[in-house]
């Protein structure tokens, strides 16, 4: 089996979360993807984050019309950090040696990971698929890639022009400003219900 795993804050999740997931397992024949939701991210541990069940279930209301979209609660019952390491190691363990992972993520994320310090472990366990925004410069970050021979299998994958961020939904909603047309009904509608952030800190 080929699992990709779209690993996310999705605090919300929109359509440029699931564009890139449907390119990754179009382009590399994948068989399903995972949609990771992370617990308490260490890149984002200083930012205030919806609780994760909230973030979690924006995931299973948007992926629910797609059967080849599954989402893991994995890193949301993970007491402590997240690290992509543990989540990977813990995947390989469920599925055995038969299915091959694949870590989608932003093209900006994947340098996060490269410098991390279990780096040379993760490298070992997935090919990375990053998805690049509008804008970037794909010959240059395959460049600077080969330049650092890390030992990371990395394949760069352009998603169809998305400028869309969660940042930018989140000052939206402070603001009172629509997101229709950037998230599925169904996460705009738990958003409504939940009251999600309408405070502009949480942007
Ligand atoms: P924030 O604005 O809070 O950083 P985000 O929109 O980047 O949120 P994340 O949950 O941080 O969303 O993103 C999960 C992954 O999806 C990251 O690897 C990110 O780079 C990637 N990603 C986010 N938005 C897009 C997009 N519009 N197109 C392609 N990849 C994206
Ligand atoms: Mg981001």
């Amino acid at each position: 089996m080929r699992l990709g795993i779209m690993g996310g804050t999705f605090d919300p999740i929109h359509f440029g979360h699931l564009v890139t997931a449907e390119e990754a397992l179009v382009q590399f024949n994948l068989d399903r993807v995972l949609f990771m939701p992370t617990g308490h991210p260490v890149l984002k541990k200083d930012e205030r984050i919806t609780p994760a069940e909230d973030r979690y279930l924006m995931t299973v209301v948007a992926t629910a019309t797609n059967p080849d979209f599954d989402v893991s609660r994995l890193e949301v019952d993970r007491p402590g950090l997240t690290f992509t390491v543990d989540t990977l190691l813990a995947l390989h363990d469920e599925y055995g040696p038969a299915t091959e992972l694949f870590f989608i993520t932003g093209a900006d994320a994947v340098w996060e990971i490269v410098g991390w310090k279990d780096a040379a472990k993760v490298a070992g366990l997935a090919t990375f698929i990053a998805a690049t925004r509008p804008g970037y410069d794909l010959a240059a970050a395959r460049n600077a890639h080969e330049a650092q021979a890390t030992g990371f299998r990395i394949e760069y994958i352009a998603v169809p022009a998305l400028a869309i961020s969660s940042t930018d939904l989140r000052a939206r909603i402070s603001q009172r400003r629509a997101i229709r047309y950037l998230t599925p009904e169904s996460v705009v509608a738990y958003i409504q219900k939940r009251g999600l952030y309408r405070e502009a800190g949480q942007a």
